[in-house]
């Protein structure tokens, strides 16, 4: 009887080393991963650098062109998809926005623009539009508008958990009417409590696990832009997203139109005859591809924005009504319909763009543009 005790407690403890050894392999690899991730972000910046050797190598040969222009969005997704899972800040993608616009615009200027198939109007059309690019990516920078963790916290000191705000749109006010009491007792079942940074937030905000903040109308944290996309920049994204897809457009289009003036340039991006008989329009012809292949990811993501804005659903919303179940499917499954703040298309609009602006809490301050 003994022995049979002593046997299981052996196994038990063989079992308890292995699992401890499990744990220690896995803590092992995972560290071994985070430090491989942390020197990867270096070692992204010179291959940043080759990114024009690349495309210049793609320009060589068509076959090579298919191999690195398959390769490269497969890498970078790749590395988004490593970034995303480990809730870290990235400068790459960032980076690699800023330098492909500024590589292809450099092209454009040295390659397209000397042939002469190209006026003065349509270079200043392009110009500006990158230029206005740039402008409005530094304004979305300014932040997304996080949750003033001051104000509310300092507000709601010695609340608990399940206690209510008496501070912003659920504040009680002595005398008022019943009506307007209703209201103000359904607003403030909205607010809900962020273990994280231990404050209530407002409705519709969310924490960001990437930016460590709750961001107030949380829609989503996008890796281009290296923040998060809420309330206080959530128009001026949109706007970026836009004017950068039709300035590309209109660039692709140019340099179509100049490589290749007897194709249409939706035709001429397939079918092009002559245009590796020589290195200039092999070049063009490349980077065309490339940032069609940019611009096509972008166009998607402005689309599904465009439709969240529709229905007045955030991407966060979205994705918690599909884990819960809640929301439904719209349009080919590019909208998750969660009815909740829905008021119709064209007064979610009217809500979206006169959309108070969030207090952009010192999170959001000027060290936060890069
Ligand atoms: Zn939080
Ligand atoms: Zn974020």
């Amino acid at each position: 009887m003994c022995k049979k005790r002593l046997l299981n407690l052996m196994e038990k403890c063989q079992k308890w080393e292995w699992l401890k050894e499990k744990h220690f392999r896995s803590s092992c690899q995972s560290s071994v991963f985070g430090l491989v991730m942390e020197h990867l972000e270096i070692s992204m910046i010179p291959a940043l650098l080759l990114l024009p050797v690349l495309l210049q190598v793609a320009a060589a040969h068509y076959l090579l062109g298919i191999s690195i222009l398959t390769a490269l969005p497969g890498l970078v997704l790749w590395y988004y998809y490593a970034t995303h899972r480990r809730k870290r800040r990235t400068l790459f993608f960032l980076s690699l926005a800023l330098y492909s616009l500024a590589y292809m615009y450099y092209l454009f200027i040295t390659q397209v623009v000397p042939r002469g198939d190209v006026g003065l109007l349509q270079v200043s059309t392009a110009t500006s539009g990158m230029l206005l690019t740039v402008a409005l990516l530094i304004h979305t920078k300014r932040g997304p508008g996080f949750v003033p963790q001051p104000a509310v916290h300092g507000a709601l000191s010695g609340t608990t958990k399940s206690s209510t705000p008496s501070v912003g749109p659920g504040a009680s006010s002595s005398g008022a009417p019943a009506e307007l009491q209703a209201g103000k007792e359904a607003l403030r079942g909205k607010w809900s409590w962020c273990p994280v940074c231990r404050i209530m937030r407002p409705p519709r905000a969310g924490h960001c696990r990437t930016c460590g903040g709750c961001v107030q109308r949380l829609d989503h944290h996008c890796v281009w832009i290296n923040s998060c996309v809420g309330q206080a920049n959530h128009r001026s994204f949109l706007l970026t997203l836009s004017v950068f897809v039709l300035t590309s457009l209109y660039g692709i289009s140019l340099v179509l139109g100049s490589i290749c003036p007897q194709q249409r340039a939706v035709t001429a991006l397939f079918y092009c005859p002559g245009v590796y008989a020589h290195y200039s329009t092999a070049l063009c012809f490349t980077c065309s591809w490339y940032s069609s292949i940019i611009t096509g990811g972008l166009l998607y993501v402005l689309l599904v924005q465009v439709l969240n804005i529709s229905f007045n659903v955030t991407e966060r919303e979205a994705r918690l009504a599909l884990r819960s179940k809640k929301g439904q499917r719209r349009l080919f499954g590019l909208v998750i319909d969660t009815g909740e703040h829905s008021r119709g298309f064209f007064q979610n609009w009217v809500d979206f763009l006169t959309m108070k602006d969030a207090s952009v809490s010192l999170r959001s301050s000027c060290t936060d543009l890069v």
